[in-house]
């Protein structure tokens, strides 16, 4: 048997998703799951790269998640294009299956559950699941319910797909941080997988929301990722001249960046904890790792764009990663 499927099968219902699960669960597969809300791009594209690695069946879910979105505008605007999506992870279906012929085992697929709301909530409105105090700051701050509706719709996602691991993007860090504590509070058994973020080749995170972007807006956006990569150089400074790394000092250069880059508009300019995502002392420990996390609204023409980055402060890979982005190596 070759092994290689070569389209992604599409899945409707969770009673396909069973059907087209059933052999690979008899056969002891492992599955690897990364969820989404479609308007696929290379950020997503390396999410299922990289499941691809981990196993060899792939269930990559499409849905917009009404339950998530505090703004009814920002539902409606939202890009939705599901035979789009389908095109973009045609190449990746090729993958899923060559890999797994290399693994000389399991046949690799990659199947695309994408569900109407009536499949994920058949009952109406799901009774809403609270991940407690890392949903206090940033986003669980400024998007109310928000973290309740990402919380609801992974629960009810885990329990159709059942994957042995999940593949989520650090651009998100605080949903990591949520979806690692629901799985421990709901005893999900499965391991979760955070992948870097994907850059254009500005340093802008990719986001289905940088398509509303016009070319002002872009300009302006890319003051985030600078932003961040002034506040890792002024760390390293500090480190380099043996003074107090201080948190007051690292938003200060981030802020001048986004001053200086016009954008005005801002949710949270924050340094947390990374695990806990609570408060740190202003003076950080050399040698620990923090959060600094932004939220900007991008003004457009008609509205604005809400767009979130970050980096995690003492962790070499993700600075330098991301300084080589904005081109600060
Ligand atoms: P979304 O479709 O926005 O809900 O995102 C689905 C998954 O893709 C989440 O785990 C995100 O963190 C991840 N993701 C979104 N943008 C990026 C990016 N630029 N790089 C890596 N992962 C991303």
């Amino acid at each position: 048997m070759s092994g290689t499927l070569a389209v992604p099968l599409v899945c409707r219902t969770s009673g396909e998703l069973d059907a087209a699960l059933l052999a690979h669960r008899s056969a002891g597969h492992a599955i690897a799951f990364v969820p989404t809300m479609g308007a696929l791009h290379d950020g997503h594209r390396s999410l299922v790269e990289h499941a691809v690695t981990l196993a060899p069946v792939v269930v990559v879910s499409i849905f917009v998640n009404p339950s998530q979105f505090d703004d009814a505008a920002d539902l409606t605007r939202y890009p939705k294009d599901l035979a789009a999506d389908l095109v973009r992870l045609t190449d990746l279906a090729h993958l899923a299956g060559s890999a797994s012929a290399s693994r000389a085992g399991a046949p690799g697929q990659l199947i695309v559950y994408a569900p109407g709301v009536d499949d994920v909530y058949p009952d109406g409105p799901a009774a809403t699941i609270h991940v407690a105090d890392v949903t206090d700051r940033l986003c669980g701050a400024w998007r109310p319910g928000h973290f309740d509706g990402v919380a609801t719709v992974v629960d009810a996602l885990l329990r159709r797909v059942r994957p042995d691991v999940v593949v989520l993007g650090r651009k998100d860090h605080q949903q990591v941080v949520v979806v690692r504590r629901l799985v421990e509070q709901r005893g999900h058994d499965v391991r979760i997988v955070a992948a870097p973020t994907v850059r254009d080749p500005d340093g802008i995170a990719l986001s289905s929301r940088n398509q509303q972007l016009d070319s002002d807006g872009r300009a302006r956006a890319c003051g985030v990722p600078r932003a961040l990569a002034a506040a890792v150089m002024a760390r390293r400074a500090a480190l380099g001249s043996a003074t107090p790394v201080r948190v007051t000092a690292l938003v200060a250069a981030a802020q001048e960046v986004l001053e200086r880059a016009g954008v005005t508009v801002l949710d949270y300019l924050e340094v947390v904890d990374p695990e806990r995502i609570v408060e740190v002392a202003d003076v950080l420990d050399p040698d620990g790792e923090a959060l600094m996390a932004i939220a900007v609204h991008i003004e457009v023409p008609g509205g604005s764009v809400r767009l979130i980055d970050n980096v995690v402060l003492g962790d070499r890979d993700d600075e330098d990663r991301l300084l080589a982005a904005v081109g600060a190596t």
